[in-house]
């Protein structure tokens, strides 16, 4: 919450909500609890909460067998290397999962044997999330360690980034390294914009965007273009600092020479983007969607959808955009942080009323309209995967580098919050993706002119319990099992189920303690057979990790590119391994540009894929670039055998010189003082990230 909107704030810490609901007995330790790979019913009805789920995991395997069931071996099972004893923990005699590597083993059972362990969850970087977060654990009878513990955890929740608590090197934590770098306006864009680049079609949910200041010549041709053939139409842009968040530094302008270009001596990075001019409304407001969605797993990678979410609504009549009104914040921009702050700002208890809203109310009132919002909540799924499928393959390189195959670390999920807005034609539009969403559930309020308090918000503890509680449900170590997939065919897809429900039961455990279904549901690898040809980009990524040379680098040296040419056997008479070297010394050249204060040299995954179009551009002349990029994929993999498992590449990284013979040569050595180029990638990061951007959980 930004200060400089009222002049004294007082912040009340609060007792945690719900605590009288929370002493009433919870589901036992030893319950199953629910697992991934749901299959929905098709249906408009909400289940109701006490009826057992058939989504909530059954501690069913693959094969129906229910892994909790008494009867069942007594031996936990490694996979692929046979079958071992029990664990005990040597810290506190109780059950354990052994782990072997970061994959943590399954519990072949537990019933009947001895009642399971709690699972253990360090909150001590949770920041504001930790209210929901305590709520949470709470509701499913874990413990917590507020303080941090010196035995490992089972869970670690951070409040901002993976490197929160450094030195982990078991368990999961709720962050990925490198998705607050991934999702920074600007990185976003540029994902974006190399999809749209293989598959304009699809990826028409992103609103045509320009980053500045590297663009800004591009972006004035374009306009001037684009007013020379449409007279009548005078289109509005909205501009977006790099890193900024809950509407900070954002304006809108209708002319280039309006770009307010600098910051002192210093050019602005920023995003210029096509302003929808033409939103949904409802009560003549204009609003947005906040969807929460869990990736819980990169590899193999996995995508939970939240059938719950906010709805933030503008607090001025919506007019479209003039020269007279681009300055009117209360209309344009559906930040709460921004509303909480006019005088019409309306908070209410009720969930279907007053300027934050559920989604499901919003739906219901469209669909009592006559709205078709199953397409709706199938198109937002799609823009959700395929914006998903955009960020993966840099997110991979994030990946390796700070966790290596072969070092210990833990695994990691994260939430995200998807900040959408709907067309007047019903047509999703992305606009951003927070990688820290806000799980406050407490709002500000003007208690008397001038002082402000947190105070509780039922719509947010609603919404955000239920997202984090679920979340953890399927991060539970001791109910892993692998994901479904669904079996439709490719091409048609249609989400089964719709969230829709007028004023939303209380998702809070019920008397009996049973925990309401889930509210988090499978759409990858679920829909899969939909979505997978999208996913060229990674196979690209998959090409640049392999050439990488040092362990935490995320930077191909111009050595390794050649590597990279010669063994896929791209060179040629007409493409000189001299071409080569000129190649790669004009993308870099131009990509450190682009990206000024990176301290590491050499070339990045971006500029990489930007090599692997050209290339692929030379190769296949006669084809379009998503046929050409497919084919030069082939061949490359062709050259190189299969691509190596996750599993491989562990085993392979204990001998790193097995798997990666080619030593990297970087442009400039790293900077002797930084260390491993993680360190000082992280501590560039760190760097660039202005205090903002840093801060736990915006609400936006
Ligand atoms: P921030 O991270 O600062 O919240 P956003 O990208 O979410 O930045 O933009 C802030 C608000 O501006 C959004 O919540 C939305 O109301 C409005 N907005 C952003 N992009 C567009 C766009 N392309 N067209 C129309 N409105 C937009």
């Amino acid at each position: 919450m930004s200060d400089r909107h009222h002049g004294k704030v007082k912040i009340h810490q609060m007792k945690p909500c719900g605590e009288a609901e929370d002493e009433e007995p919870g589901s036992s330790p030893s319950d199953p609890t629910p697992g991934p790979g749901s299959s929905d019913l098709p249906t408009l009805r909400r289940r109701s909460r006490s009826k057992p789920d058939p989504d909530a995991g059954s501690g069913r395997g693959p094969a129906g067998k229910n892994l909790n069931s008494p009867g069942c071996e007594q031996t936990l099972e490694v996979k692929g290397t046979g079958k071992v004893p029990h664990g005990k923990s040597e810290t506190n005699g109780n059950y354990v999962a052994v782990q072997e590597g970061r994959s943590i083993l399954e519990p072949r059972c537990q019933e009947g044997l001895r009642k399971r362990r709690a699972v253990t969850v360090d909150t001590s970087k949770a920041k504001t999330s930790l209210e929901a977060l305590k709520l949470s654990i709470k509701q499913l009878k874990w413990k917590e360690f507020p303080l941090g513990r010196r035995a490992p955890c089972d869970i670690y929740w951070h409040g901002v980034s993976f490197h929160d608590n450094e030195h982990i090197v078991s368990g999961q934590v709720n962050k990925f390294p490198g998705m607050v770098e991934m999702l920074r306006k600007i990185n976003l864009s540029r994902a974006m914009r190399t999809m749209q680049q293989l598959f304009p079609e699809e990826y028409d949910f992103y609103p045509r965007s320009w980053i500045l200041p590297e663009e800004y010549q591009q972006f004035s041709a374009q306009i001037r273009l684009g007013k020379e053939n449409e007279t009548t139409l005078t289109p509005t842009f909205i501009v977006k600092p790099d890193g900024g968040s809950q509407g900070d530094g954002i304006y809108l302008i209708r002319d280039p020479s309006d770009l307010k270009l600098m910051v002192g001596s210093q050019a602005k990075q920023a995003v210029v983007q096509e302003y929808i001019p033409k939103p949904l409304l409802i009560d003549k407001l204009k609003f947005d969607i906040r969807l929460y969605v869990l990736i819980r797993s990169l590899e193999p990678l996995e995508i939970y959808i939240a059938k719950e979410g906010l709805t933030r609504f503008c607090t001025e009549p919506y007019q479209e955009p003039s020269q007279k009104n681009l300055s009117h914040v209360f209309m344009h921009l559906t930040n709460y942080s921004l509303n909480v702050h006019s005088g019409n700002f309306v908070h209410s208890d009720s969930q279907s009323t007053g300027s934050k809203r559920t989604l499901s109310s919003v739906l219901y009132r469209l669909a009592a309209k006559g709205v078709d919002i199953k397409r709706v909540w199938s198109d937002i799924i799609a823009l959700v995967i395929k914006t998903v499928i955009a960020v993966v393959p840099e997110l991979k390189v994030y990946y390796q580098a700070d966790i290596p195959p072969g070092k210990p670390g833990p695994t990691c999920f994260q939430v995200l919050g998807f900040d959408i807005l709907l067309m007047k034609n019903l047509k999703p539009v992305l606009l951003e993706v927070n990688s820290n969403p806000s799980m406050r559930i407490e709002h500000e309020q003007e208690v008397a002119p001038g002082v402000f308090e947190y105070v509780p918000s039922p719509v947010d503890e609603e919404v955000k319990v239920g997202v984090i509680r679920d979340t953890l449900r399927l991060m539970d170590p001791f109910n892993k099992k692998p994901a479904l997939v669904s079996q439709l065919k490719p091409g048609g897809f249609e989400a089964e189920e719709i969230p829709v429900n007028p004023e939303s039961q209380s998702r809070s455990p019920d008397e009996m303690g049973n925990l309401p279904s889930l509210c988090l549901k499978q759409v990858y690898p679920k829909y899969t057979k939909q979505f997978n040809y999208l996913r060229l980009v990674e196979r690209i990524a998959a090409l640049f990790i392999r050439f990488l040379g040092v362990k935490g680098n995320m930077r191909l040296g111009p050595t390794a590119f050649r590597t990279f040419i010669r063994t896929c056997k791209l060179s040629s008479s007409s493409f000189s391994m001299a071409s080569v070297d000129i190649l790669y010394i004009d993308i870099t050249r131009r990509w450190s540009c682009a990206v000024p204060d990176s301290r590491e040299a050499g070339m990045g995954p971006q500029a990489f894929i930007e090599a692997f179009f050209y290339l692929a551009g030379r190769r296949f002349k006669s084809l379009a670039l998503r046929e050409q990029v497919a084919a030069l994929l082939s061949l490359c993999e062709s050259q190189l055998g299969p691509p190596l498992s996750a599993e491989d590449r562990r085993s392979l990284s204990c001998s790193r010189a097995l798997l990666r013979p080619i030593r990297t040569q970087t442009l400039c050595p790293p900077h002797p003082q930084l260390g491993s180029p993680a360190s000082q990638r992280r501590a560039a990061s760190h760097q660039r990230l202005k205090p903002r951007t840093l801060r736990a959980n915006v609400e936006n």
